[in-house]
């Protein structure tokens, strides 16, 4: 039988103040940071038995985890520059995302195609899918296409030079939903040892004898200040990690750097698998892929010399890098800058090596500690159950009555079984719900049958938005429309309209009177026009 009862109470809104009162209590970590790196640690920390406390200063994956490229990958590319642990690490992790969370982690075909005077030809490709695809037992087999077949898969590409093409499989995901996951996961297995609360920022650390023993939290919300105290506190702020560390007079490490998507109606750029190519200019893997019915266009690489205070946005030279990409790859769709439906960009959390190139600076997560302050940072996306334990076994080097932890302990719970669920809605959706919303997805798909009907040009369905407006700690419309579902992206108007139509149904779920209903839709507005339109 299902579990009705979907998440501990914490987790959700009416839970927040409850929360804060039990702030002062005795914690084993503090983890500084809600992206999948602080979650993956409270995951891990929570399966083994400690009490962790994870302090967001904004929403949950509202850092780089919410703006990735979305891919649960190997990264090709890491062979390249020959990373073999990195890559190996995350193929193997790859499988285990899409062995345990499917639903949420989903298999994504990948059709590299090769053009003639291209810098890398068809042998060295070969040679890097035949390591690729030999990292873990059960990573699947690549398969040769020759240019007939590959013009079938992916309908407008280039033809003129083209010489053959390779097929490969790797993974995709919800990166947002991959957090929370992660979060509701390992809060709902640790019997009440661990919390996780949101827009709550660290201000400060309080130290004893020049040494970490705490910190100094804020409520985003209200303002109102505390101290909290740990055996060991955690700086997993990513990009953010150097801002904390000048606390304690640290100098900088990090090398952020800029990542931008384009995201295009799937009418006006269909591709019904990943399409990757080196791009023309300077060769750097470029990719368009189906995802939750709209087309994604990444990634740049760049510094990112802005403040880190503001989030980051995509600049018109990004944009006319990734289009000229696709304009060459795929001449006939003749795209065009009033074809981009939005934009996003995130900010790569890398070490900084001095090297020329962004591109050339590693990926690995790197973890280190000063005056008793653990700082990790780096990794990526895919590998966060490595990250995870990397951290804690430096953890356990500090403090030796911590336990060891393990590299392949389960930190997601298993997707539950489709059969388990009501047959109300088509099977796909089943599987899609069952990934993101677990034991819960029962309680979820016993909403009123007109509710079960997906939100025009979205996957998701009306009673999922209202059933997470409820339970999923929702504190903003930004929270809702874009990370704990992503309108944000896929609407053309944001999902604006949507938000309207679903006015009364909003407000009685999230308890809000018209002038926060109004402030709330005003900041929403804002967000989105900053962040992912095209000015
Ligand atoms: P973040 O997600 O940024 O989390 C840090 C959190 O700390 C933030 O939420 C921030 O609000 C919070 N914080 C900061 N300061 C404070 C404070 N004082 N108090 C409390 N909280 C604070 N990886 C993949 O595996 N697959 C991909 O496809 C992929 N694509 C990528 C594409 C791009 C463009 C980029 C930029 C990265 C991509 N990555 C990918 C890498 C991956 O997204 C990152 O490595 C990962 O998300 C970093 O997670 P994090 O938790 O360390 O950082």
């Amino acid at each position: 039988m299902i579990d009705p009862e979907p998440i501990v109470s914490p987790w959700r809104r009416d839970g927040r103040e409850e929360l804060w009162k039990r702030l002062s209590g005795d914690w084993d970590l503090i983890v500084i940071g809600g992206g999948i790196t602080g979650a993956g640690i409270l995951a891990l920390g929570s399966r083994m038995k400690l009490k962790v406390l994870l302090l967001e200063r904004g929403d949950f994956a509202s850092g780089t985890s919410g703006r990735s490229s979305k891919l649960v990958h190997g990264g090709l590319r890491y062979l390249k520059r020959m990373e073999l642990k990195l890559a190996r690490g995350s193929v193997q992790e790859r499988q285990y995302l899409l062995r345990t969370a499917s639903g949420l982690v989903e298999p994504l075909g990948f059709v590299y195609p090769v053009y003639k005077g291209e810098p890398i030809g068809p042998w060295l490709v070969e040679m890097g899918l035949g390591i690729y695809t030999h990292l873990a037992k059960d990573a699947g087999d690549y398969r040769k296409l020759e240019a007939v077949d590959i013009v079938m898969l992916a309908p407008g590409l280039l033809r003129e030079g083209l010489l053959r093409g390779y097929y490969y499989r790797d993974a995709q995901t919800d990166d947002a939903r991959l957090v929370f996951k992660v979060i509701q996961d390992a809060l709902a297995a640790s019997e009440e040892r661990c919390f996780a609360l949101q827009y709550a920022r660290v201000t400060d650390f309080i130290t004893e004898e020049s040494r970490v023993v705490g910190v100094q939290v804020r409520d985003e919300e209200d303002g109102k200040e505390t101290q909290v105290r740990a055996r060991l506190v955690i700086n997993a702020t990513g990009v953010w990690a150097d801002g904390l560390r000048a606390k304690m007079g640290r100098k900088k490490k990090l090398r952020p750097l800029r990542g931008s998507h384009l995201f295009f109606d799937a009418h006006r750029f269909p591709v019904y698998q990943a399409i990757a190519f080196g791009h023309p200019d300077d060769d750097r893997p470029v990719f368009a892929y189906p995802w939750q019915g709209v087309t994604l266009v990444g990634t740049t690489d760049l510094d990112h010399p802005s403040s880190l205070e503001e989030e980051p946005q995509i600049e018109m030279a990004e944009v006319h890098y990734l289009l000229h990409g696709i304009q060459t790859r795929f001449p006939d769709l003749a795209l065009k800058t009033r074809d981009i439906l939005s934009v996003q960009s995130g900010l790569r959390p890398v070490i900084d090596t001095g090297r020329e190139n962004p591109s050339d600076e590693s990926r690995d997560d790197a973890v280190w500690e000063e005056d008793g302050l653990l700082t990790v940072t780096g990794g990526k996306l895919t590998t966060f159950r490595l990250v995870a334990a990397d951290a804690l076994l430096e953890a356990h080097r500090l403090h030796r009555d911590l336990p060891t932890p393990s590299w392949d302990t389960e930190v997601v719970s298993r997707t539950p079984a489709l059969s388990d669920f009501e047959e109300c809605i088509e099977a796909r959706q089943r599987r899609r719900i069952a990934g993101r919303y677990g034991n819960a997805a029962s309680s979820l798909l016993r909403s009123r049958p007109d509710r079960l009907r997906p939100v025009p040009k979205t996957p998701y369905l009306e009673a999922e938005i209202l059933w997470s407006a409820r339970n999923e700690t929702v504190l903003h419309l930004d929270d809702l429309f874009l990370r704990r579902f992503r309108l944000g992206i896929l609407l053309p108007d944001g999902g604006l309209s949507l938000m309207d139509r679903m006015k009364e149904d909003l407000q009685r779920a999230l308890d809000w009177e018209e002038p926060r209903w109004t402030e709330e839709r005003d900041r929403y507005r804002e967000i989105r026009r900053r962040c992912h339109e095209l000015e």
